[in-house]
């Protein structure tokens, strides 16, 4: 693909940070702006005008800019392939050190990822990918977005895509579901809270990882439930993770932030 380099007017495309089967992602500068931004070059297919579809509909139903759902800067079509340009991320969840997360980036994360949720609901857009790999992460700022609408569709319509791991039991049978992304959501969370390894079989987060708060573990499990009436709509998601990081405190003995009944994760009371 080192051919098609250059290729997108107004940027000027550096090194490579991400490839997966359909893309590659390289860092590249805004001619215009000078500013960095994050390039994906896709091929030019239903796929990669869907992608595009979706993120229109988010900006629209967003006036002034979805915040945690990556914006659309540019797009460029090259023959075959598409260039899209998107605003610049360091790294997504996936490959940063989950392991070292704090009680208060965790949660941050979590409502972060809740609002870019609301963001797509908004304009009826249903994500039944949302997976760490897919959740990018700004080291500076600590915000994150969602980043990748590849998968993403209308609701009602039937599921375009998934990650085996991630996605939630209706979407592997091709069955269209509104709380799918509250499920990727949950297993964003718990691989987070696990560090990156497999969280196994358990039956709240809190009892596995024990600075997790206990409410917030009930709201994971809630939204991994396998009964998609089970789990809450996305915007009640939003609400819950709003309030719940709200309710952080000082750990009475070092001071550092934990919540609710969670362990403080520095001093271990
Ligand atoms: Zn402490």
């Amino acid at each position: 693909m080192s051919s098609f380099l250059e290729r997108f007017p107004g940027f000027k495309i550096h090194e490579e940070i991400a490839r997966t089967k359909l893309s590659v992602v390289y860092r590249a500068e805004d001619e215009r702006t000078n500013r960095p931004a994050a390039v994906k070059l896709i091929d030019n297919d239903h796929h990669g005008r869907r992608e595009i579809e979706m993120h229109r509909r988010v900006a629209q139903a967003n006036p002034s800019g979805p915040v945690h759902v990556m914006r659309l800067l540019d797009t460029y079509v090259d023959g075959d392939y598409r260039w899209i340009a998107l605003e610049y991320f360091d790294s997504t969840l996936e490959s940063i050190d989950s392991s070292r997360l704090t009680p208060l980036a965790l949660m941050s994360i979590g409502v972060d990822s809740a609002k870019g949720l609301v963001e797509m609901y908004r304009a009826d857009v249903i994500d039944d990918d949302v997976k760490p790999g897919n959740i990018a992460f700004k080291a500076g700022s600590g915000r994150a977005a969602h980043l990748d609408l590849g998968c993403a569709r209308l609701a009602g319509e039937v599921p375009v895509g998934f990650t085996q791991e991630f996605a939630a039991p209706e979407i592997l049978s091709r069955k269209p579901s509104d709380t799918s992304p509250c499920y990727g959501w949950a297993r964003s969370m718990e691989y987070l809270a696990f560090g990156g390894r497999d969280p196994g079989s358990h039956h709240l987060l809190s009892e596995a990882v024990p600075w997790v708060g206990r409410d917030f573990a009930r709201l994971v499990n809630e939204c991994r439930q396998t009964n998609q009436n089970r789990r809450p709509p996305v915007p009640a998601l939003y609400e819950q993770m709003k309030q719940l990081v709200r309710s952080r405190r000082r750990c009475r003995r070092c001071n550092a932030i934990a919540f609710d009944d969670g362990v403080c994760v520095n001093c271990g009371t």
